[in-house]
């Protein structure tokens, strides 16, 4: 079974999502996942001009195979350009696997490894009485977790607070807009937030938070610190993690759990994290780690050390990774959480998809491969529009992370 045929689809219903389709000569086809929020047609055009004519004539079956040529075979590689290319490939190739052996993905994984997938829901709002409306609104729909995000005082926009209700979409223009921000206000604010939260919804709900790299490592100490009394599930990543070290210094300080991982692109991203158990949570996607065979890799390792899976599952990625993401977090031993931001009605119209949520779970389709197409037809009424993510600045106007 021969790769006859590669289509890289570029569309935006209400954001922009890339998507690979890799044809067989059978017939059969597969569908991955290439989305690189922000930087979607760098990732469109190393498929297409790079990937894609290798990809003729190949093997189908040959998934291992595939993965080390596009890896190994390429001198300059790693980074989330060329790991969101491999990754497509990668899944589509699980899919079209998947549905020559008649079995769901999941399946061929090992089979099922639990129920159904916990996934946690996203709590935003500028006030903390706006907030603790919308996690009742989750907690109605049956979440048994949620991430909690809300505006500080004295900052006029915050990373992680929408537009919209239940709803969160971060580029919200072509170019980069600013938001403003302030380590100090912020520290003072959020333990204030968890203590009316905890004080509302007992000490049973699942309760997260994401720093958005925006802290040092002692900084980070203090706010996990600050935030033990609560139970936090986790702090999600408190420091940017190109030092791996630097999080030693958060652990001396606090047992709150700490997250990290969702720009990770290889195992190398977190192998110290993970093998000196400085984290509890790592966060790498199928879609920007280099598809599941890649991800597995990352979570074995992840496995004998006593870290768990908690994948980034937000809006940014398509429902296509989200449907590879499922099959293998029922399938893993040491499965965590699942991010999950529902798609838009355009979006879910665009990638038709058998997985569905019911009571705080998501469940994979039980159709053979992942359970999720494109609607080609109509993804074409949806062209490619500019969106970046913001930047962010200290007050002073000094540079700092999103
Ligand atoms: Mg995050």
């Amino acid at each position: 079974m021969k790769i006859v045929d590669a289509r890289v689809i570029v569309t935006c219903p209400d954001r922009n999502f890339v998507t690979l389709k890799i044809i067989t000569s059978s017939g059969v086809y597969g569908v991955g996942d290439a989305t690189l929020n922000g930087r979607e047609l760098s990732v469109a055009a190393y498929l297409s001009e790079h990937v894609v004519p290798a990809l003729i004539g190949r093997d189908a079956s040959r998934i291992e195979d595939t993965w080390q040529y596009l890896y190994r075979g390429a001198y300059w590689r790693r980074g989330p350009v060329t790991m969101s290319a491999v990754a497509a490939v990668d899944t589509a190739l699980w899919d079209i696997k998947g549905k020559v052996a008649g079995l769901p993905v999941y399946q061929l994984l090992g089979g099922r490894s639990r129920e159904g997938v916990t996934v946690y829901g996203h709590a935003n709002a500028a006030s903390t009485d706006e907030v603790l409306s919308e996690i009742a609104d989750y907690v109605e729909l049956g979440y048994k977790a949620v991430r909690v995000q809300t505006g500080v005082p004295g900052l006029e926009s915050t990373y992680g607070v929408g537009k919209d209700r239940m709803f969160y979409e971060p580029a919200d223009a072509a170019l980069p807009t600013e938001n403003a921000w302030s380590t100090a206000h912020y520290l003072e604010h959020v333990p204030t937030v968890f203590a009316r939260v905890r004080e509302e919804f007992g000490p049973t709900l699942r309760l997260l938070h994401d720093v958005h790299h925006r802290l040092t490592p002692i900084e980070a100490a203090r706010l996990g610190k600050s935030l033990e009394p609560y139970h936090l599930t986790w702090m999600e990543d408190p420091v940017p993690a190109e030092l791996q070290e630097g999080f030693r210094l958060i652990r001396q300080h606090t047992t709150t759990p700490i997250a990290v991982g969702e720009v990770f692109n290889t195992i190398w991203d977190c192998r110290q994290l993970i093998t000196e158990q400085l984290i509890d949570y790592v966060r790498a996607t199928v879609v920007h780690a280099g598809g599941i065979t890649h991800l597995r890799r990352i979570f074995d390792l992840a496995a004998l050390h006593h870290v768990r899976s908690g994948s980034h599952g937000a809006t940014d990625l398509s429902p296509v990774c989200m449907a590879a993401a499922l099959h293998l977090d029922l399938a893993i031993p040491n499965f965590g959480l699942q991010e999950y931001m529902r798609h838009t009605p355009a979006t879910d119209a665009v990638f038709p998809h058998g997985y569905h949520f019911a009571d705080g779970y998501l469940h994979p389709s039980e159709e053979p491969g992942l359970g999720v197409d494109i609607d080609e037809e109509e993804a074409a009424r949806y062209p490619y529009r500019p969106a970046s993510l913001p930047v962010n600045r200290l007050q002073d106007g000094t540079m700092h992370d999103w």
